[in-house]
């Protein structure tokens, strides 16, 4: 059921959320500075202007407000106070509120919010049947099939549990907070990584166990259940995001670690001598991109970089569910075959749509979460001969 533009309540509610954009003056820095940009099909820019023309079918009609990440980088360069993300979260409330498209983002969102509204975390493995039971087939079969190989698996074999127990091992009293999010604790592999990463480099983890979910809007929208008084670690930007927004003090793991490592005077041992970063569109780009950049220099290796918003362009996923290559992955991509380097980035979920893009056009290069690629050095890694002094 399409929204009813002529609804008179809903009216109401558009005209007022227009008169908050008065101000804007078309000068288009929230398009340029948003990383989704060449994925929406208006970008910010023009739907406040079609907002502002009272366009209301084109407006309640566009894919972006389902598309559009809440990231709020528009709304940091917005010079006049706009706050385009937050007015395009609205209409997007408005759109609930009034009907209902029929883009896979506007039904991945619906899915995780009724989901969410009964319990506390999303079951990937269910959303995904729901999805694909509503028509909404994956783009990667091949990704797709391998994930849910894995969770099966882990399932089955109650190893999360065991993982879970293996990483919790450090006493409690030396452990940061951390909050693993919904993605990790799906990949054991990585998850082991993540935990023996922290640990080595002396900020040993205490995961939240059974954690709910983080409340990012990508997954719902419904606000995190998630409660703690004291500052907690996180693995995923969504959940960085999602967190801080409920008022908790949050630090990406992977900047604490470099910066860790940094104050500690340790060296890290890359698994290549190059890489190119990718930060994915939710992370503070800036200061992400400078922790991956420390992390080269402490491993003594390249980090390969072309501009900042190629690093931090849509990874095909808006809205939480991937939607087949963008236009930035296809460019970061064909960037790390021209550097002959792998892509290492800070966002598991980016790992696994980049992998998608990369599969689908036989690309050769290889896409790694970070621990995958960096680790504290060890003894094993002293150079023969070398000692302390
Ligand atoms: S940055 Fe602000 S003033 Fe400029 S086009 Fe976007 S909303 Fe309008
Ligand atoms: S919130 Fe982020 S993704 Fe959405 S329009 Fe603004 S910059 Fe783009």
């Amino acid at each position: 059921m399409a929204v009813a533009v002529d609804d008179e309540a809903l009216l109401t509610e558009f005209y007022a959320l227009a008169d908050r954009c008065r101000q804007c003056f078309q000068c288009g820095q929230c398009t340029s500075g948003c990383p989704s940009a060449r994925s929406l099909e208006e970008g910010p820019r023009r739907l406040i202007r079609l907002l502002l023309s009272y366009d209301v079918e084109a407006v309640m009609s566009s894919d972006d407000l389902w598309r559009c990440s809440e990231c709020g980088k528009c709304t940091d360069a917005c010079p006049m106070e706009v706050e385009p993300a937050k007015i395009i979260a609205e209409l997007r409330a408005l759109e609930s509120k009034y009907g209902a498209q029929t883009c896979p983002e506007r039904h991945a969102a619906d899915v995780a919010t009724r989901r969410l509204e009964k319990h506390d975390r999303i079951d990937n493995l269910a959303f995904g049947v729901t999805m694909a039971s509503k028509g909404h087939l994956p783009k990667d079969v091949l990704g797709a099939a391998g994930a849910v190989a894995k969770i099966v698996g882990q399932s089955f074999a109650g190893k999360q549990a065991a993982c879970a127990a293996e990483a919790g091992r450090t006493p409690a009293s030396a452990a940061h907070a951390f909050y693993a999010g919904c993605s990790l604790p799906q990949d054991n592999a990585a998850r082991k990584l993540t935990h023996e990463a922290a640990a080595t480099l002396g900020l040993p983890l205490a995961e939240a166990s059974g954690a709910p979910c983080c409340g990012h809007p990508s997954r719902g929208a419904v606000p995190t259940r998630f409660a703690s008084d004291e500052p907690v670690l996180t693995a995923c930007p969504a959940c960085d995001a999602g967190l801080r927004e409920a008022g908790i003090v949050t630090t990406p793991l992977w900047e604490a670690l470099v910066d860790q490592a940094e104050r500690d005077d340790r060296t890290l041992v890359a698994a290549g001598d190059a890489f190119v970063p990718y930060v994915g569109c939710l992370g503070e780009r800036d200061t992400a991109l400078a922790a991956l950049e420390q992390a080269a220099a402490l491993a003594g290796i390249r980090m390969e970089r072309a501009y900042p918003s190629l690093h931090a362009a849509c990874c095909g996923a808006l809205g939480g569910m991937y939607r087949g290559e963008s236009e930035g992955a296809r460019r970061l991509l064909d960037f790390a075959v021209e550097k002959q380097a792998p892509v290492v980035t800070t966002c598991l979920l980016c790992r696994d749509n980049l992998r998608s893009a990369a599969r689908r056009r036989h690309l050769p290069v290889q896409i790694h979460f970070w621990p995958e690629f960096f680790r504290a050095a060890g003894p094993a890694d002293t150079p023969e001969g070398a000692t302390d002094d």
